[in-house]
């Protein structure tokens, strides 16, 4: 960080000031005195630094940040790949692409269990399925909640799929002791208490970017939970809102390896919530590995016209089918086994 100091300021002034952000953040303080303006340059790890309230100072100018404010997500501290193992000797990230398919809700037993059954046939190894559903509409189905989590657990049972459903709230967190992946949908993004008491679980979470947030507050979202002691965070880019209509929202294909070169953390894609239109999960898919994305998650239904939630982007299970055959060729392009 740089911190451009005003004009005519007074060296006890400076000293004081120095000795001040030195004590306060532990760190260095490089002095470089110009013609007119004096320039202090901060050394060491200035992620704690408040920017704002440096910049509050009254002899403060101008303050710029040249490092990354996040650090533990930081491929500049890791430069290595993190992987994330499940139970079932699962990884995730090692280089290989990780396919995750399912309701968007749980709905039924049959339900769950034949689409799980169905997607890992295609060559799922995840199954996905929430049972709290965060809706627009208070009068919108909510998910089947505990009862959603239990059919889940049966559909792991019979299948062998970990599984993966959305937490959001931390009262619920008990619920999901049981749960492979905890995911923190786009709307609890900055639910900053749920991410910290996340950072306190053992077991992976996969964050996905806010409807309307950048880049660098995903990874800085992804920084709370990692630095509340849980290193185990999959990014997930589920596309963002910009003014255009056709979809339900934008893909940033380019977030994928913008957080790829940015973080060691595994960056997933969910086409579904991008796009909101089944034909076009194909393509973005078929983007998303070409991107560099370490896994895709997908949304399948075995009656998509009878879906509680979000049937209108679903795949039937014979879609999900032809669509890994077209994954596949780009993964076979890129290196990456299924
Ligand atoms: C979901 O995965 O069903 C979901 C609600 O996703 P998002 O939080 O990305 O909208
Ligand atoms: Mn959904």
């Amino acid at each position: 960080m740089i911190i451009v100091l005003k004009n005519n300021i007074r060296e006890n002034e400076i000293t004081a000031f120095r000795e001040y952000l030195e004590k306060k953040y532990n760190i260095g303080v490089h002095v470089s005195t110009g013609h007119d303006s004096v320039v202090l340059g901060l050394i060491g790890d200035t992620s704690a630094v408040d920017e704002d309230s440096v910049k509050a100072q009254e002899i403060v100018q101008e303050v710029k940040r040249v490092q990354e404010p996040y650090k533990k997500s930081n491929r500049k501290f890791h430069p290595d790949n993190t992987v994330i193992t499940l139970e079932n000797g699962l990884k995730i990230g090692d280089g290989d692409l990780t396919l995750v398919a399912g309701p968007c809700s749980v709905e039924n037993e049959e339900q769950v269990t034949e689409v799980a059954q169905a997607v890992k046939t295609s060559g799922a190894v995840i199954l996905r399925g929430g049972a709290f559903k965060p809706r627009t509409s208070p009068y919108a189905f909510q998910g089947m909640g505990v009862d959603g989590l239990a059919l889940l657990k049966k559909a792991r049972e019979k299948t062998g799929l970990p599984i993966i459903s959305e937490v959001m709230s931390v009262s619920q967190l008990r619920l999901f002791d049981d749960v492979d992946i905890i995911q923190v949908g786009a709307r609890n993004m900055q639910n900053f208490e749920l991410l910290k008491e996340l950072g306190r679980q053992r077991r992976p979470i996969m964050l996905k970017r806010g409807l309307s947030s950048t880049i660098e507050e995903l990874l800085m979202s992804a920084e709370y939970i990692m630095s509340s002691g849980n290193e185990q965070v999959i990014l997930c880019e589920r596309g963002i809102r910009t003014f255009e209509t056709k979809t339900r929202n934008t893909l940033d294909i380019s977030a994928v390896p913008i957080l790829k070169r940015l973080s060691h953390l595994p960056v997933f894609v969910d086409p579904s919530h991008a796009s909101g239109i089944p034909w076009l999960v194909e393509p973005l898919s078929m983007a998303a590995v070409a991107a560099g994305a370490d896994g895709l998650i997908i949304e399948v239904h075995n009656n998509p016209a009878k879906a509680l939630c979000d049937g209108a982007q679903s795949l039937t299970p014979a879609m999900f089918e032809s669509t890994v055959k077209s994954i596949r060729k780009i993964a076979d392009a890129v290196g990456k086994r299924i």
